[in-house]
């Protein structure tokens, strides 16, 4: 989804080496998530777009932290959010693609304010519409990853199970033997 997608580009090594990267502030990294999305805009943002793109993350970082430990969102940050979406103003068009209509949103303008609109739009739809138990944090605390749980049973405690799943399998298992180990031994 275009949110996660966004809030993601705040990227932390999930392998613990401490190393973070702000891919914001990477050109290409933009240009990808751009056409991942359908995002069009010419030109890449500039460092006041920048700034305000920060802040936005910001805002839906702190969001997205109240709801993966299920508190509220307070009125205050709804309201920023409503303000960010302000900034794009849609058409909306009826559409049939052969099998079904569908309501297409379509900014009115090329701009990084549209699409900042689009992405806190993104995030309102999933609260409005999808499930906002759903979204979690990757539990690993070097990941820190975000990520909407669509499994059936609701379990997924890792952005991915091959990676953050099984490093923390293993350090849990060596926190095991290691405790074990310095556990003085019973006298028989
Ligand atoms: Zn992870």
């Amino acid at each position: 989804m275009l949110w996660d997608d966004f809030l993601n580009s705040e990227w932390h090594d999930w392998r613990g080496s401490g190393r973070s990267e702000d891919r914001l502030d990477q050109p290409e990294w933009i240009r990808k998530w751009q056409e991942a999305h359908g995002l069009a805009v010419e030109r890449l943002p500039d460092a006041r777009q920048l700034e305000a793109l920060k802040r936005l993350r910001s805002l839906m970082q702190s969001m997205v932290k109240l709801l993966a430990a299920e508190e509220p969102v307070p009125e205050l940050l709804i309201e920023e959010l409503n303000q960010v979406m302000e900034g794009g103003p849609v058409l909306r068009r009826l559409v049939w693609n052969g099998e079904q209509y569908r309501v297409r949103l379509e900014a009115q303008r090329s701009t990084w304010e549209a699409v900042m609109a689009e992405t806190a739009a993104s995030l309102a739809r999933t609260l409005a519409e999808g499930d906002p138990t759903r979204i979690r944090i990757c539990e690993n605390r070097d990941c820190l990853w975000i990520y909407y749980d669509d499994t059936r049973n609701r379990s997924k405690r890792y952005c991915d199970d091959k990676l953050c799943g099984n490093l923390m399998k293993v350090r849990r298992f060596r926190a095991k033997k290691k405790a074990e180990a310095e556990e003085p031994e019973e006298p028989e």
